[in-house]
């Protein structure tokens, strides 16, 4: 097979995976908006292209890294002919129904798009903790795999091209959301003095515990809860963690401290009890979370 790839797009993320396959030894070929931009990586013994024409002629596999899909349709403009038998793996952020789009023009233009979401910033490109999700072909990917794998690992999650940007913006939700959560509480024992290295061993404990297989295991326990569509509160019922969020965002006004994600929190425990749930968990908000507006 060809080794070849091309890489369109040389912000900070792209000009790291052009220097990853060059360290492993893979002919590139580069073409960026901006071409001042591949300099650099010629430099590094990457070839640059004159045109995004070019860029697509010079291999089947076709990186592209930029702001986003609007960047790929302006690149590839008037370069439509070149796009016939080629394999684009776009890393670009997006909407998933824009990645869905994207993959309809791709295929009218004799092209296949692979999808991804790459989860870690540039300097984690190419190294352990790195990998990224794909949805697309499957077959295609699996054909590129070795030097896709060169990036991090690859992680199929399915043939809908959106499925990629759902699970990076999951995942993204879940990092930003939890870290916003513990600079709330370490913001709240701020207020009496308390440095943040106070409050972290308990916060580092609770996320062992609750990410673990132990008694505390509450994402196991309430993935299997969402999947079956069954919420049994026993002890810990929606009702009595209502009544202490509102504790929670009474402490953080009185405190001083912004309370909006603390009340935003609130509210959706109490637009399910109200919905019925206040006798089952904690996980029947997922319900309330599916009927927004209600
Ligand atoms: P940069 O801002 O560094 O680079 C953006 C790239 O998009 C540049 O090559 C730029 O070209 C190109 N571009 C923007 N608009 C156009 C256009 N209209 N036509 C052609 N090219 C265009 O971004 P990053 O490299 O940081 O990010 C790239 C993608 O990777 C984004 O979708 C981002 O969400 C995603 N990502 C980023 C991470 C990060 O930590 N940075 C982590 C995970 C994903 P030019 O140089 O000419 O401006």
């Amino acid at each position: 097979m060809h080794d070849g790839v091309t890489v369109i797009g040389l912000g900070a993320m792209g000009s790291k995976m052009v220097e990853v396959f060059l360290e492993a030894g893979r002919p590139v070929t580069v073409w960026n908006r901006t071409a001042a931009k591949a300099d650099p990586l010629a430099a590094k013994g990457a070839t640059k292209a004159a045109s995004a024409a070019e860029a697509l002629a010079a291999n089947e596999l076709v990186v592209i890294s930029q702001v986003d899909y609007a960047a790929m349709y302006a690149s590839f403009a008037g370069a439509e002919s070149e796009l016939k038998g080629k394999v684009l793996v776009n890393l670009g952020s997006g909407a998933p129904d824009e990645l869905r789009e994207a993959a309809r023009w791709a295929e009218g233009h004799g092209a296949a798009l692979v999808t991804a979401g790459i989860m870690v910033p540039p300097p984690g490109i190419g190294t352990p903790i790195s990998y990224a999700f794909y949805s697309g072909p499957e077959a295609l990917v699996d054909a590129h795999r070795e030097t896709l794998t060169l990036l991090g690992d690859v992680r199929f999650v399915g043939a809908d091209p959106g499925l990629s940007m759902l699970f990076y913006q999951a995942m993204l939700y879940v990092f930003s959301s939890t870290l916003a959560a513990y600079f709330q509480a370490a913001a709240l024992v701020g207020t009496a003095g308390v440095p943040a290295e106070g409050l972290r061993p308990y916060v580092a404990d609770m996320l062992e515990q609750l990410a673990g297989d132990g008694p505390m295991g509450i994402v196991a326990e309430s993935t299997r809860e969402i999947d079956a569509g069954e919420y049994p509160g026993g002890e810990n019922s929606l009702h009595m963690m209502a009544v202490g969020m509102a504790h929670q965002v009474h402490a953080f006004a009185d405190a001083g401290l912004d309370a909006g994600v603390p009340a935003a929190l609130r509210d959706l425990f109490d637009r399910t009890v109200a919905a019925g749930f206040g006798e089952q968990g904690l996980t029947s908000i997922v319900e309330i979370i599916r009927k927004p507006g209600n």
